[in-house]
């Protein structure tokens, strides 16, 4: 058994020796993806889309708490529509898939395959929206979206990738900033709270904000090798959309105002940020609370008799209180033990005949690797124990992994020091001049994370120019 376990495990690369190879193999061997036919697109398979489902219904539930409404709208975009907004259409250009024929007839204008649906929500609320009466208007979809990236990885950077998008609209700029706020703080939860991966919340630089907006709040977070990755962003867009799709509306004094809009979205990059958080070399390691299955039951010794009934029965009991799920299928248990740490599955439940002759379970955490023997009666209670044990043990390992590879310069010396030897965030003063943010980039290719709510004054000059610094900045390479 030793010698197969061997074996199966090393067909993932250690993460340590190629952290990029680790991260294709996990992708792979745990049945996330297939690829697609066409280079850059994925087939998301059935084990990778729950996790997809349990995020998403719980983000939906909080959209919807949150007072928004879900609609849909069509997948293609008129060029003339998209040119409307000039920021706009220079950011997403080079990146846009054009329709150019309807069966053999060549269009008379190209389409734009939606990158993102700005303009789409834009041409609407002009249509809709008069009065005063009609803000906010606060509208979600759930959609995919299209984007030909040149260099594509699984979940990271897909051609195509699933998403939400919401588009609201208020009467004034303060109500537009609030939201904004709102959803970053939403979205801040979804990760701290039930994917278990710490978050930076911030503000993007000019540089790095959305195009057509006003400002771009973003959370930040900390992949295991020390490379961050934009984690979700919300953006407020001021009056830019509003002026150049005529959306107005009279106001109570009945003067005509342009709207203030938000948009913000959320994507299956979730799904690689949890697995570059929380994985190992034995494969995924998947929170509890977004984990499609909580508990997988594997039978010991299961062709002895009373063993598969014992397990089918501790399933239709678990399953009031945990998303449970038993392999009872003729492989050998050591091979249903790896594959399900592969699956990053929480808890391991193995039952044999010992087990039952001792009125006991035993149960193996992921995250540990530790064994525990539960009497059959404290099960309910020692499940759920675990799965919030877990919960809260994967959140605090990705916060002291966070803050150990966070560092503080004050000089250029010490910032490429930091990317050599702890790879990680770097915090440094900024003069607020964007050349220096792109000498920065040009020198060491890491680019300004964020602009943190939670400022420290690090030192009193900038890193790169040394004149006076106006803010603190996060700094990483990112994904
Ligand atoms: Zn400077």
């Amino acid at each position: 058994m030793a010698k197969k376990n061997k074996q199966f495990v090393e067909k993932i690369t250690a993460m340590e020796e190629d952290f990029a190879q680790w991260y294709t193999d996990v992708v792979k061997q745990a049945d996330l993806v297939d690829y697609g036919p066409v280079r850059g697109s994925m087939i998301i398979r059935p084990y990778g889309y729950a996790i997809w489902e349990n995020i998403r219904d719980i983000l939906d539930a909080k959209i919807k708490e949150t007072g928004h409404e879900n609609m849909y709208f069509p997948l293609f975009i008129p060029e003339s529509m998209l040119q409307k907004e000039k920021d706009h259409i220079e950011g997403f250009a080079p990146e846009v898939a054009w329709v150019t024929h309807g069966g053999d007839e060549e269009l008379q204008e190209r389409l734009v395959v939606r990158p993102t649906s700005e303009v789409l929500f834009a041409e609407h609320y002009g249509k809709i929206i008069h009065s005063y009466r009609d803000l906010p208007k606060l509208y979600n979809q759930w959609s995919n979206v299209v984007r030909w990236e040149k260099t594509t990885r699984p979940f990271l950077r897909s051609l195509e990738f699933l998403w939400q998008e919401g588009h609201t609209c208020h009467a004034t700029d303060e109500d537009a900033a609030e939201e904004t706020r709102q959803m970053l703080d939403v979205y801040a939860s979804l990760f701290e709270d039930y994917m278990a991966i710490p978050v930076l919340k911030g503000r993007k630089t000019a540089k790095e904000k959305f195009a057509g907006a006003k400002y771009t709040l973003t959370i930040e977070s900390l992949m295991h090798d020390g490379k961050a990755l934009q984690a979700g962003t919300s953006h407020h867009l001021g009056t830019g959309f509003a002026e150049a799709f005529d959306i107005r509306f009279s106001d109570e004094a009945g003067e005509l105002q342009p709207v203030h809009q938000t948009s913000w979205g959320f994507t299956t990059r979730s799904i690689g940020a949890m697995i570059m958080v929380h994985g190992d070399n034995r494969g995924l390691v998947i929170p509890p609370k977004i984990a499609s299955k909580q508990v997988m039951i594997v039978p010991v010794a299961q062709h002895k008799e009373g063993v598969l009934d014992k397990a089918y029965q501790l399933k239709t009991r678990l399953s009031d209180i945990a998303r449970v799920d038993i392999d009872a299928s003729d492989k050998s248990p050591g091979w249903k033990f790896n594959e399900y740490e592969m699956k990053g599955i929480p808890i391991r439940l193995e039952i044999g005949p010992k087990d039952i002759e001792q009125g006991h379970a035993v149960l193996v955490r992921r995250d540990t690797g530790e064994k525990i023997f539960a009497a059959m009666e404290d099960l309910e209670t020692k499940i759920l124990e675990l799965l919030e044990d877990i919960q809260i043990n994967l959140f605090e390992k990705a916060k002291n992994h966070r803050e150990d590879k966070t560092s503080i310069a004050k000089t250029m010396t010490e910032f490429k020091n930091s990317l050599e030897n702890n790879p990680g965030f770097i915090k440094a003063m900024w003069c607020g001049e964007q050349t220096c943010e792109e000498k920065i980039k040009e020198e060491t290719s890491a680019t300004s994370r964020c602009i943190p709510f939670e400022q420290e004054k690090v030192s009193d000059t900038c890193v790169y120019c040394s004149k006076p610094a106006q803010q603190q900045v996060y700094w990483a390479k990112a994904y």
